[in-house]
C-alpha cells in the first residue's frame, strides 16, 4: 500500500481497495509484530519531528528550550523528552501569528481546506490543511472503517452538523475513499431530525455517524413518528465527539434500539484522522493505530508513557502530517490502555474503557472522584429511566450536595413505581460513586435534548460551569 518505508510523507494508491471479505485493510501493518512496528513508528516519526523542526518556528523555539533536536530520536522512547503542546500553546500561537499560527508548516497558499473549532471554550483554533494531507485523511480513516466492518456496498448517513465540526467531514471522506455510498444528511437545522427518521426509513442505510446522544433523540423522534428504529436499518453505527459509545450501558442501549453494532472512535480534531482512536468491529475498545498516529497514554503531571495497564492522559503524535503536524498533543482525556489481545488480529494497544472522563471533568464531591460517564452508566441500565439526565453538584453550608435529575419514560406513571424506580436509582448510584445523591425524577422530554454534544454537568460550586465537551474549564495546570 505504501510505497518504501524511505518515502515520507508515505504515498498510499488512491485505487487500492482489499477484497470485500478481507477483515483487514492493511494486514501488513495492522497485524505486525508490535516491536516491528516500533521501527516504522520511529522511521516515521524522526522524519515528521524534523520536517516540523526546519519548518515551524513554534516547535524549533520549544525544543530549543527543552534542549531536544530531531537528533534527539535514537530510540521511540527518547519521544518522551519532547515537551508537551497543550490547546492553548495553539490558541497563543495563532493570536501571535493568525490565523494559522507558526506551527503551519506549509506555506498559506498551499491550504487547501479550512476548518476550526467552534471557539466555545475561548478563542476559535483555524486547522488549515493541505490537499495531500487531506487525502491521508481519507486513506486512514477509509481503513479504520473498513475494521468496524464498512464495506462498499454500504450507505452511511452522516448526522452531524456540516460546519465547522471536524468529525463530520472526516467520516465523510472516510466514507468516499472506502467506496461506500455516503449521505451527508447533517444536523441542527429545525426539524432535521425528523426528516432523517423519514429520510432513514426510504432509504434504510446501514451505516450511522453522529454522536451518541444524538442517535439516541433520533430514536425517541423516530418512536413519536411511529417507527420502530430497528426499521432504519443501521448494521453499524460509528461515534465520536462524546465518551458514550464508550461507556457500557449506552454502548448496550444503542445496540439494542437500532439492532446495528454500536463503534466508538475518536481522538481530537486537531489530531485528525481522529479515528486514530477507534474500535474494531469486535468492540473490546478502541485500538490505537499507532503507525498513523501515535499516542502515548501519560501521566498527567510528568507525561511520561505509563505502563499498559495503567490509566492516564493520552498524548498524540502525528507520523504523516505536513501542513500543521501536532507532536505530543496533550488530550486531557482519561483512559487505561492495554495490549492484550483483540480476536481482529491487531496487533495495536486499545483503550478498552474508551475515553472515560475528563482530568479537569471529574467531580471531586465529598473526597469521592466522580466521572459522569459513571452515572450515565448506572442510570441507563435502570429500566425506567426517560433518557436524559442532568447532574448539580452544590455546596449546601460546607457539604457537597450531589443531585441528580433523571427523567423517568413516559409510560412510568404510577407514583408508587416513579418513587421505587428513584430509589434504585439512588441505591445503585451510592454503590458505584460512593456518595448518596439526591434523586429527582423528571417526566421524560424535560430536559432538553441535543443536536450534537450532551452538557450534562453543572457545578455550582465555583463559577464555572463544566460540560462533558468543554464548556469553560479550569486549567489543566
Ligand atoms: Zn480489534
Amino acid at each position: 500500500m505504501t510505497t518504501s518505508a524511505e518515502t515520507w510523507p508515505p504515498r498510499y494508491d488512491p485505487a487500492y481497495r482489499p477484497a470485500a471479505d478481507a477483515e483487514h485493510w492493511a494486514p501488513a501493518l495492522e497485524c505486525m509484530d508490535p516491536a516491528a512496528r516500533e521501527r516504522v513508528i520511529l522511521a516515521r516519526l524522526r522524519a515528521q519531528v524534523r520536517w516540523a523542526w526546519e519548518r515551524s518556528p513554534f516547535y524549533r523555539r520549544r525544543w530549543t528550550q527543552a534542549g531536544v533536536s530531531p537528533d534527539t530520536l535514537e530510540s521511540l522512547a527518547d519521544l518522551r523528552r519532547f515537551p508537551v503542546v497543550r490547546k492553548e500553546d495553539l490558541r497563543a500561537a495563532q493570536a501571535a501569528a493568525p490565523p494559522f499560527g507558526d506551527y503551519l508548516c506549509i506555506e498559506p497558499h498551499e491550504v487547501a481546506r479550512i476548518h476550526g473549532t467552534s471557539g466555545t471554550t475561548g478563542r476559535p483554533t483555524v486547522f488549515g490543511v493541505r490537499r495531500d494531507d487531506w487525502e491521508r485523511i481519507g486513506e486512514a480513516h477509509a481503513r479504520i472503517l473498513w475494521g468496524a466492518g464498512v464495506r462498499p456496498g454500504d450507505t452511511v448517513l452522516i448526522a452531524s452538523f456540516f460546519s465547522l465540526y471536524l468529525g463530520s467531514w472526516g467520516a465523510l471522506k472516510g466514507c468516499e475513499r472506502l467506496g461506500a455510498t455516503a449521505f451527508p444528511f447533517g444536523a441542527g437545522v429545525p426539524g432535521q431530525t425528523l426528516m432523517a427518521v423519514q429520510w432513514a426509513r426510504d432509504l434504510r442505510p446501514s451505516g450511522f455517524y453522529g454522536t451518541p446522544s444524538y442517535a439516541l433523540h433520533l430514536a425517541e423522534t423516530a418512536r413519536r413518528e411511529g417507527v420502530d428504529p430497528h426499521d432504519l436499518g443501521f448494521r453499524i453505527l460509528f461515534f465520536s465527539g462524546e465518551p458514550g459509545a464508550g461507556i457500557p450501558a449506552t454502548k448496550r442501549l444503542i445496540e439494542e434500539t437500532f439492532g446495528g453494532i454500536c463503534v466508538d472512535m475518536g481522538s481530537m480534531a486537531e489530531m485528525t484522522p481522529w479515528m486514530t482512536n477507534g474500535e474494531c468491529r469486535f468492540r473490546t475498545g478502541m485500538h490505537l493505530w499507532q503507525d498513523i498516529v501515535y499516542t502515548e497514554v501519560c501521566d498527567p503531571e510528568t507525561w511520561q508513557p505509563l505502563p499498559y495497564g495503567a490509566e492516564g492522559t493520552p498524548v498524540y503524535t502525528h507520523l504523516e502530517r505536513t501542513s500543521q503536524p501536532m507532536i505530543r498533543l496533550v488530550s486531557g482525556d482519561l483512559a487505561r490502555w492495554t495490549d492484550a489481545p483483540c480476536p481482529c488480529g491487531r496487533t495495536y494497544p486499545r483503550l478498552p474503557d474508551g475515553l472515560y472522563g475528563r482530568i479537569d471533568d471529574m467531580l471531586i464531591v465529598r473526597g469521592e472522584n466522580i466521572y459522569p460517564s459513571a452515572i450515565e452508566d448506572v442510570l441507563r441500565a435502570c429500566e425506567g429511566f426517560g433518557g436524559e439526565f442532568r447532574v448539580v453538584v452544590s455546596r449546601k453550608e460546607t457539604m457537597d450536595e450531589l443531585l441528580v435529575q433523571a427523567e423517568h419514560a413516559a409510560g412510568l406513571a404510577d407514583p408508587a413505581a416513579q418513587t421505587r424506580l428513584a430509589a434504585r436509582m439512588k441505591e445503585r448510584l451510592r454503590a458505584r460513586l460512593g456518595v448518596t445523591p439526591i434523586v429527582e425524577l423528571l417526566a421524560e422530554g424535560t430536559l432538553p435534548r441535543t443536536e450534537f454534544k450532551a452538557r450534562r454537568v453543572i457545578d455550582d460550586r465555583d463559577l464555572y460551569h463544566r460540560g462533558l465537551d468543554g464548556g469553560a474549564r479550569r486549567p489543566t495546570t
